[in-house]
């Protein structure tokens, strides 16, 4: 039944973009029958969260009253149980490049399974309850053995997608000349473009799931990666500047089977300004003190 209304959902989303009727409409269809409990605890209210990597202080333009957003409040503390934070923006601002239903599903289901996945392996181990993600994720290695692989899919799930809604903005903003983000690419790819052009590569080269990424060193000094799955590089200790979801669940409803042209999108709705502030953060996080 699932299946039959994502696809559903999914051939509307189509109709509607060759149509260029109203983007959207097939989507509140699907929420309103699947999806119920999101609707009743939509709240404008916001505490950012200081811990996680760049949060803005508001939902920019935030209309309550719209159905788009599927959304918990957010407690404002990074431990169990760890909450769904909001989208910083319309599930719709992304379009054309990104989807509504895509961005729906995406942030309202799987982000929220993860959040509830991982909520349910820390439950009865409340030795862990004050631990950030962070920390939880850095030092997996120290949880009990049945719970790790929960915590880093899940954990690595929630922190994964965090990072991705938050570089992300209605039409995207660029890189500003002469930034220290800019410089360090110069320094390394010898151009944007060069980067672009490494980061795409990078999430065409990861086969099945996973995430292209642009992450620095203590040093400042950045580099491509990809990894698999939820896996993230806090156990490296990088600091993430980007990361581009490469999973189908990102881009299949819009993109089918064309991960390059979803990558292509991706950077047109990129948010540089949010890259250069995580970018500005490589020196003070250290996740091997928390
Ligand atoms: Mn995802």
């Amino acid at each position: 039944m699932k299946n039959k209304i994502t696809t559903l959902a999914a051939l509307m989303t189509l109709r509607e973009l060759k149509g260029n009727s109203t983007l959207g409409k097939a989507s509140r269809k699907l929420y309103a029958k699947d999806n119920n409990n999101f609707d009743n605890n939509r709240n404008s209210s916001y505490s950012p969260n200081p811990s996680l990597p760049n949060m803005p202080e508001r939902i920019p333009n935030l209309n309550p009253n719209s159905p788009l957003i599927p959304m918990q409040n957010l407690n404002g503390e990074n431990h169990y149980p760890f909450k769904l934070l909001p989208l910083p923006y319309l599930a719709n601002s992304l379009e054309p490049y990104i989807d509504t239903t895509t961005m729906e599903i995406h942030h309202g289901k799987h982000v929220l399974e993860y959040v509830q996945n991982l909520n349910a392996a820390l439950k009865d181990y409340p030795e862990y309850h004050s631990w950030s993600l962070e920390k939880l994720l850095y030092n997996v290695s120290k949880l009990p053995k049945d719970i790790q692989t929960p915590v880093i899919n899940n954990g690595g799930g929630v922190f994964n997608h965090n990072l991705y809604f938050n570089i992300l903005t209605k039409g995207g903003k660029s890189l500003k000349q002469g930034s220290p983000l800019s410089m360090a690419i110069d320094s390394k790819f010898g151009s944007l473009n060069n980067l672009k052009a490494e980061l795409k590569a990078a999430g065409l080269a990861q086969f099945g799931s996973g995430w292209s990424w642009l992450v620095s060193n203590k040093n400042g000094d950045l580099s491509v990666m990809r990894t698999a799955n939820q896996n993230t590089l806090i156990e490296k200790n990088l600091t993430p500047v980007l990361n581009i979801d490469v999973w189908e669940h990102a881009y299949y409803l819009l993109y089918q089977n064309l991960r390059k042209d979803y990558i292509d999108s991706f950077f047109k709705v990129l948010n540089w300004e949010s890259a250069e502030r995580n970018y500005a953060k490589y020196k003070e996080i250290d996740y091997s003190k928390l």
